[in-house]
């Protein structure tokens, strides 16, 4: 439902949790964060409010300067902490998804008759197997993340992170919408500019089809096709 990523210099899931409740007044049932650390994807979900998941932060502290983070409003699988984002698979990569992926079912059926088993009831799971495959067969990450949506149709907003590259976030939007905020050697994805208002004052918003390769030294987003694309930079309602 609500999407926050970070790549940035300090850790980031405290940040991303507070860029969470920016986005509370779109409704949730579960929260999650997860970061690169040492070398390793980690995460804290929890099932209910914000502040659920802050207690389970402050209990097992989550570091890492790249992170994404995620508030679910279940449309597939009931509302609890196996089925609460981030989603990974084989610990390579992680994911957030807002919205639906309608041919889930399809996909699930043919990453479960290649050997991949699922965590979760969710839809989105299809999408960290779909990648880690692709990095099995030896895409690297920006490829694998482009050929596994490719196979997607439905209504998404992904932040996707790889455990191998820990200066890199792939965005992508088909409905839903997602921003990415500017900083001084960092950079913010966002469900909208409220989220990111705290961080910067200069969002990129992407079009329907458009998927971003987000790093700290800057942005390319590209089209459905691969091909480059030019967004425009808004100044956004932003403090900073
Ligand atoms: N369809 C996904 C799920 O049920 C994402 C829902 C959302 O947008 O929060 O987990």
């Amino acid at each position: 439902c609500g999407i926050v990523a970070i790549v940035g210099n300090t850790p980031v899931a405290p940040l991303i949790v507070d860029a969470l409740k920016r986005l509370e007044y779109r409704g949730y049932d579960s929260a999650g964060v997860a970061t690169i650390h040492g070398g390793r994807l980690d995460r804290r979900r929890a099932e209910g409010k914000l502040v659920n998941l802050e207690r389970r932060i402050a209990d097992q502290p989550l570091t890492g300067t790249i992170g994404i983070g995620h508030t679910r409003w279940a449309t597939h699988g009931v509302p609890n902490e196996t089925n609460a984002h981030p989603h990974f698979s084989n610990d390579d990569v992680a994911i957030v998804h807002n919205g639906i992926i309608e041919n889930f079912a399809e996909l699930r059926a043919e990453l479960l008759a290649d050997g991949y088993t699922f965590a979760s009831q969710t839809d989105t799971e299809v999408v960290a197997h779909l990648i880690s495959r692709e990095l099995a067969r030896g895409s690297a990450a920006v490829d694998a993340a482009f050929a596994a949506l490719k196979r997607l149709e439905g209504a998404f907003a992904l932040a996707i992170i790889f455990r191998g590259d820990e200066d890199l976030i792939v965005g992508a939007r088909n409905g839903p919408p997602l921003a990415i905020g500017h900083g001084d050697g960092e950079m913010f994805l966002g469900s909208d500019a409220i989220a990111l208002a705290p961080f910067t004052n200069a969002v990129t918003y992407l079009e329907d089809g458009d998927w971003a390769v987000v790093r700290r030294g800057g942005l390319e987003i590209f089209d459905m096709n691969g091909h480059r694309v030019e967004r425009a930079q808004q100044q956004s309602i932003g403090t900073k």
